[in-house]
């Protein structure tokens, strides 16, 4: 359906995507990703010509779309897109954001640009919200609605540019269920996403994008169970961690919860998953309390996206002091709730520093 051949594309002196070739085919589902700053949005966008491309062919349907002659909007009318950030005419309600092109672009009238509007709506969930402005609106319906459009416009292809991104971690999954919807729906898609549970189980291929390149492409369980270059490795395996210090037994617990709530956010961590770790965090520096008022505490906690598991580390100097010791714990209920919490928990002496270490799974 969509061929890409030798696609490049520079911005003055800095060259974004160097030589990209690949076959989009119909029906397919293909999620991209890749660090930031790789020209993932910027191939999407040279696909519908919303950037020129510098080089390269690309070919739909038999027909060169860089060509002088191509129709533009009829391209993008062709290869819809999502953006991240919505992109709402906020002075129309919701039935008008879906009619607007069909009436302007495809000459339809505005019966039935609005009987079809409606069965978008419903199909993404919002009839009730027709008559709404966007304003009005949570990002999650926002970004639904924004979906329904490029589906009013009867796009042969949607392209997807993070379409949860800049959703609040409740909102993901409807935004998501949506895209699963249309995608055993039979939609060609191609997907920039963070998202990769969801890139796994909803793609057919996966293009993980590095240095301008298509650096590595396969099927999700090639790319994500078994990558075999190096820095698609490093990016499927990689750990975030989140690092905070604890220098007084008046440190202030609500400070620290929140950036922990952040990082979790981050994550895109369950809210289960970070209700217990808040807790466990809690109930292991009750444990470690009494030194606290000679030393300074370092908590690090890791997330493996890979394995779904948090890592809680606590380090301090001083004595050798292992808090799991029986003979010294009187607080067996703090302990019970750190054994119940965490999978795994070990305590180490490690360059004159005491370490604590405990796993946690990630809960669905
Ligand atoms: P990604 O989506 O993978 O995060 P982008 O495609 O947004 O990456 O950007 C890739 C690189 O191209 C970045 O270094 C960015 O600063 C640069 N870039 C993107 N758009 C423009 C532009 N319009 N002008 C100049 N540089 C740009
Ligand atoms: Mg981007």
């Amino acid at each position: 359906m969509i061929q890409v051949e030798h696609l490049s594309k520079k911005f003055g002196e800095l060259v974004v995507l160097k030589d990209i070739t690949i076959e989009i085919r119909t029906g397919e589902v293909i999620a991209i990703i890749g660090p930031s700053g790789t020209g993932k949005s910027t191939f999407l966008r040279c696909l519908n010509l919303l950037d020129q491309p510098s080089g390269g062919s690309i070919t739909i349907d038999g027909v060169n779309i860089l060509d002088a002659k191509t129709d533009v909007p009829k391209i993008r009318q062709k290869m819809n897109m999502v953006f991240q950030s919505f992109n709402l005419f906020s002075h129309l309600s919701v039935l008008e954001n879906l009619t607007l092109s069909p009436i302007k672009l495809l000459g339809m009238s505005k019966k039935a640009a609005e009987v079809k509007a409606l069965e978008l709506l419903k199909l993404v969930g919002l009839a009730e919200k027709a008559c709404n402005y966007p304003d009005e609106l949570s990002g999650g319906q926002k970004q639904r609605v924004a979906i329904a459009r490029c589906l009013a416009m009867d796009p042969e292809i949607i392209l997807f540019d993070e379409p949860t991104s800049a959703l609040d971690p409740t909102m993901v999954s409807e935004v998501l269920s949506v895209i699963r919807r249309l995608a055993r729906d039979g939609m060609t898609m191609a997907i920039v996403t963070h998202e990769m549970d969801f890139a796994r189980d909803v793609a057919n291929r996966v293009l993980y994008m590095d240095e301008g390149l298509i650096y590595e492409e396969g099927t999700p369980q090639q790319i994500f169970e078994n990558p075999q270059k190096e820095k698609t490795r490093a990016f499927i395996n990689r750990v975030r961690s989140f690092n905070y210090q604890i220098r007084s037994p008046d440190y202030d617990l609500y400070a620290m919860n929140a950036e922990i709530e952040i990082f979790c956010e981050k994550q895109i961590l369950p809210k289960k998953t970070r209700y217990n770790l808040l807790l466990l965090v809690e109930e292991l520096l009750l444990i470690c309390n009494p030194r606290l008022s000679t030393e300074i505490l370092d908590l690090t906690i890791a997330y493996s996206e890979k394995k779904e598991t948090l890592e809680v580390v606590f380090e301090s100097s001083g004595d050798a002091l292992d808090p799991f010791d029986k003979n010294l714990q009187p607080d067996e209920l703090g302990l019970n709730i750190i054994k119940n919490l965490a999978n795994n928990m070990e305590y180490q002496r490690v360059n004159n520093k005491n370490r604590v270490t405990l796993m946690m799974k990630k809960t669905s």
